[in-house]
């Protein structure tokens, strides 16, 4: 699991989650078997995903996409957020989480909401494209493979209805936005330099993208909000 708030310290996140954690049985199930993963650190933190199960329910998304699975933690919180005429399509490279996620999506009957898509995700979503989805998306959740943010970014950009909320992960990469050095030798291992960097790239863009408005939050390991403009 990623580390929660980067400024809180541990006993103020322990706060938080005891007095406004709500997190369903199989969410809490599928996290703690994703615990014994030794890349676990890729999942999203339960708080995280409360909070982007919000979001779905605020703009109503019933077209959403998530880049990134691993073993489909925050693809179980967005289905489960949404109603049952909705689907997500949810994009990895790696089969063998994607089996541990779609037990646990079967548990939760939301499978049937979740098209996954077992290809570079570049490719599912220029097929999207083509097949004429452009601008008919309410959700996407980029969170895979960092030194291809940018093509996400720009990709999701297109599949987004004037008016959708991207929510971009680990904008502050453990610190190492900052300083590369912040990493432990793990994290080193998992970002190297061109990944660090693509997502420097990225947020640097953001800053000044008059297509979208945007707000970035220190909730767990830093997101971007990215609402697309109307016109
Ligand atoms: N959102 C997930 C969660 O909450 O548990 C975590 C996703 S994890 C940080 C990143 C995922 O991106 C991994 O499962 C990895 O297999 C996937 N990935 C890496 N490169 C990819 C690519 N080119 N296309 C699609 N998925 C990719
Ligand atoms: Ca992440």
């Amino acid at each position: 699991m990623e580390k929660g708030n980067l400024d809180l310290i541990d006993n103020m996140y322990q706060y938080v989650l005891a007095s406004s954690l709500r997190e369903s049985g199989v969410l809490n199930r599928l996290r703690i078997e994703t615990e014994k993963d030794p890349a676990a650190i890729m999942q999203i933190p339960p708080e995280q995903g409360q909070f982007m199960a919000l979001l779905v329910k605020l703009i109503g998304a019933k077209r959403t996409i998530e880049i990134g699975v691993y073993t489909g933690y925050s693809t179980l919180c967005v289905a489960q957020a949404m109603p049952s005429d909705s689907y997500t399509i949810a994009c990895d490279v790696n089969e063998e989480w994607a089996t541990i996620a779609k037990r646990y999506w079967k548990e939760a009957e939301v499978e049937s909401k979740i098209d996954l898509r077992i290809a570079p995700a570049i490719e599912t979503l220029k097929s999207l494209l083509e097949n004429g989805q452009g601008e008919s998306y309410d959700f996407v959740f980029i969170d895979a493979d960092k030194e291809n943010y940018d093509n996400y970014y720009e990709l999701s950009l297109k599949l987004l209805r004037p008016g959708g909320l991207m929510v971009i992960d680990n904008v502050l990469l453990f610190g190492a936005v900052i300083d590369s050095n912040l990493l432990d030798d793990k994290l080193k291992v998992m970002l190297p330099e061109n990944s660090i960097q693509a997502v420097r790239d990225l947020n640097s863009k953001l800053k000044n993208d008059n297509r979208v408005d945007i707000s970035m939050l220190q909730i767990a390991d830093g997101i971007t909000l990215v609402r697309k403009n109307q016109t």
